[in-house]
């Protein structure tokens, strides 16, 4: 089978090799489509942070597949069932994961990380870790769960009130995602601070309902970075309203700063929170949105690529003009 790997330092391939096994507890799946993002590029150019992947890595975590072979012990799930995988793999006995923090296992174990991701033909998995896919749902939108997942924690952390006055900064998929999913939490308004006019198509249909491309005078209950634009975490903080959230969703890449005012944070009663992937309950609200019809991405998957393709997908990733959603890999049906 042919796996898309990256070595590091730039150095990216299709290695053919033998098709893994379903062993015991385990579920052979093949992809059908498996998103690409920001991190996958960090990875490629040897930009994240090492304790985050072990090279070679093959890349691939925003996916879902169809059920191949089923290992032995292996119940609840068909051969041919449409799924979406859990890509941390949580320990399930530290005191992390026994507390629902699954996300921060003090073991870090992650498909297209430590070990292999879904650009590939087929992918080996934990079956516990396995969620059916509902027929009504895309296969656009079953890939997009992992951002979406990573997004729901976020935003669970934050817990905005119903009416909060909210701005994203961000226009990529976190961003828009995250645009549509915190209407769920009943905002008063949306607001986007994006970069590219040309997005603005996209952030209309999540239901943004001001795309900008200059900082707004207006002051907001709870500001979501999903940029990863260190310059704008600094901007961000003055136009938060007394109490009001900055959640850190975005990825600067490993090793940079970026100046606060404390004063700014201790006299406006300000809370900085971030996020680190999901947990397993976060994932399972993202699936149940999804199987319940109240989310719909597909829109959001804007360029597709063969698997044999993939220099053109890495350069899509890197710059594409707007509009750009998210870039995909079309692998299987
Ligand atoms: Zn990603
Ligand atoms: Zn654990």
């Amino acid at each position: 089978m042919k796996s898309l790997t990256a070595f590091g330092h730039e150095k990216i391939e299709l290695v053919e090799s033998t098709a893994p096994q379903a062993g015991s507890d385990l579920v052979l799946v093949a992809p059908i489509l498996t998103g690409v993002c920001g991190t996958d590029l960090e990875i490629i150019h040897s930009k994240i942070d090492p304790a985050y992947v072990i090279y070679p890595t093959v890349i691939g975590h925003e996916w879902c597949g169809r059920i191949e072979e089923l290992g032995d012990n292996v119940s609840g799930l068909s051969v041919g069932d449409r799924v979406v995988v859990e890509g941390i793999i949580p320990c399930e006995s530290c005191f992390e994961c026994i507390s629902g923090n699954s996300n921060r296992c003090t073991t870090y174990d992650e498909i297209g990380f430590t070990r292999p991701g879904a650009a590939a033909e087929l992918i080996c998995v934990p079956a516990r870790l396995v969620h059916k896919i509902a027929d009504s749902v895309s296969n656009e939108s079953a890939a997009l769960v992992e951002p979406t997942a990573v997004v729901t924690q976020g935003i669970l952390k934050a817990a905005p009130k119903p009416g909060a006055k909210v701005l994203i900064i961000g226009d990529g998929t976190i961003a828009l995602i995250a645009g549509r999913l915190i209407r769920n939490w009943k905002p008063s308004s949306v607001d986007m601070l994006g970069l590219k006019a040309g997005q603005s198509a996209l952030a209309e249909q999540a239901g943004i309902n001001r795309f900008l491309t200059s900082q707004p005078e207006d002051k907001y209950d709870l500001i979501i970075e999903a940029a990863g634009s260190s310059e704008r975490i600094s901007g961000a903080l003055r136009m938060l309203v007394r109490g009001g959230k900055l959640l850190l969703l975005g990825f600067t890449g490993s090793d940079v700063n970026t100046p606060i005012s404390i004063d700014d944070v201790v006299n406006g009663d300000l809370s900085i929170l971030a996020s680190f992937g999901y947990s397993r309950s976060a994932w399972k609200a993202t699936v149940d949105l999804l199987y319940s019809g109240e989310l719909d991405l597909t829109f959001l998957v804007t360029h597709k690529f063969a698997l044999a393709d993939f220099a053109e997908a890495v350069s899509a990733l890197e710059s594409a003009p707007a509009p750009r959603g998210k870039i995909a890999f079309a692998i299987g049906q």
